[in-house]
């Protein structure tokens, strides 16, 4: 099966000059959706798509009406101030939209005159949240994220028995997911008494973390009761973004049982702008493969076209800044670089199983990867894992040391797909700042 067409020609130029620009992460083969609105204003946010360092106006052009067909109907959903419409249309809409937008963007396109005063620069805009999120499931597909945690706190059997078999995930809550750039306060609660028995400790989290996500749009959802079956999964996922889980390990550690994360996780998660969709990184499709001495999964989450090009290729990378760095204008610190290639399910696994009892996933949802950890040093998605339990100190260039995250760091995630004869297909960064409890 193929998943390429005309618009993943690598030879493709665009006639905004900054989408040719080698490695821009924008070029005309990525197309990612988002939403925005002149930066200062307190206009509504409308979709639009990136190509180089400009945003074409969604909503401007579909009163243009420059496409017909399926194109301009995906077109005329773009008119909100969200994506959700757009999401809920479905695959063949979004792939003639698509089409449609590459062709218009193209060197030598009759629709340039069109389009041109409907372009924008990326670095004069605000970019929203870009679609409304009625649930946030996040899961925990990294076999060497759980191995690296569970060790910690079972050193003898890290991983259980379930692991290998089922998708693990928990309902988030989406009320607090918001889009890069936004601080939010360091969170308050209770943590494990200092023995046992003792009345629990509260206030500020004093081991606050990062992790290092890949976030999945639902486009199409599912009735209730009728599942998405494995090979039919993919055409139900939007796309893409990077979602930073922001974690409270010390809340975590004494909430967590028996009923799994809360407090801890739902202060604050942040994501990416721009979602790339499913087409665009189908050139990075890859094929998944279990281990020999690992169980195959069951047969509703496996099969020939899943185990052919089920996974993707995506780079990762985790930067850090504090304070003092921004005074010395230090660059960011790089902690860690891993790939969504080595997740131990992957997106059409995770559908397939979230709706296999009848749960009904709606357009919008997000669904995170969870932390994605690869196998080797410098691969750590978190720092729970860089800091090895919080008994190692991470050492930062400029001098400074963390073993969790203080007030004024700033995180930032970058995620992109790079391969030889091929533009980069970004999926941009998500940046987050710690600010002072508010006790
Ligand atoms: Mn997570």
């Amino acid at each position: 099966m193929s998943y390429l067409n005309e618009t993943h020609d690598p030879s493709l130029q665009s006639w905004v000059v900054s989408a040719n620009v080698s490695d821009n992460g924008f070029p005309i083969q990525n197309l990612p959706f988002g939403v925005f609105r002149p930066q200062g204003s307190t206009q509504d946010f409308r979709p639009g798509v990136a190509i180089g360092n400009q945003i074409l106006d969604l909503a401007a052009l579909a009163r243009a009406q420059p496409f017909s067909g399926p194109a301009a109907e995906a077109l005329d959903a773009c008119q909100g101030n969200t994506l959700n419409g757009l999401m809920s249309l479905g695959q063949a809409h979004w792939s003639s939209l698509r089409l449609a937008l590459s062709r218009a963007l193209r060197q030598g396109s009759p629709l340039q005159a069109t389009l041109e005063p409907l372009l924008s620069g990326t670095d004069q805009a605000e970019l929203g949240l870009p679609a409304h999120i009625g649930d946030y499931t996040d899961f925990y597909t990294s076999v060497h994220h759980a191995i690296a945690v569970g060790k910690q706190f079972r050193p003898d059997n890290p991983l259980l028995p379930n692991y290998k078999w089922v998708p693990i995930g928990y309902h988030g809550r989406s009320s607090s997911i918001n889009v890069s750039g936004q601080p939010f306060p360091r969170p308050v609660g209770q943590t494990r008494p200092a023995t046992e028995g003792g009345t629990p400790g509260f206030g500020p989290c004093q081991r606050l973390d990062y992790e290092l996500e890949l976030g999945v749009f639902v486009g199409q959802g599912n009735t209730q009761g009728e599942r998405i079956a494995l090979d039919d999964a993919d055409a139900h996922v939007f796309g893409l973004c990077i979602l930073n889980d922001w974690s409270a390990r010390d809340l975590q550690a004494w909430e967590y049982q028996p009923l799994g994360p809360f407090l801890a996780k739902n202060f604050a998660s942040t994501i990416s702008p721009w979602i790339v969709t499913l087409e665009a990184l189908a050139p990075f499709r890859c094929s998944f493969e279990r281990n020999a001495d690992d169980p195959q999964p069951l047969p509703y989450l496996s099969s020939a076209t899943n185990q052919a090009s089920g996974a993707f290729d995506i780079g990762l990378q985790v930067f850090l800044t504090t304070q003092q760095s921004r005074a010395e204008c230090v660059e960011p610190a790089l902690l860690s670089a891993s790939n969504f290639k080595e997740a131990y399910w992957n997106i059409a696994q995770l559908l397939a199983h979230h709706t296999v009892n009848g749960c009904n996933l709606q357009a919008g949802d997000l669904l995170g990867t969870g932390t994605m950890s690869g196998p080797e040093k410098g691969q750590e998605g978190s720092l729970l894992e860089l800091n090895q339990g919080g008994k190692q100190t991470v050492k930062l260039p400029w001098g400074e040391e963390r073993i969790f995250l203080q007030d004024h760091d700033e995180v930032t995630l970058r995620a992109a797909c790079r391969k030889p004869g091929y533009p980069t297909i970004s999926l941009g960064q998500v940046a987050g700042m710690v600010l002072p409890a508010r006790v």
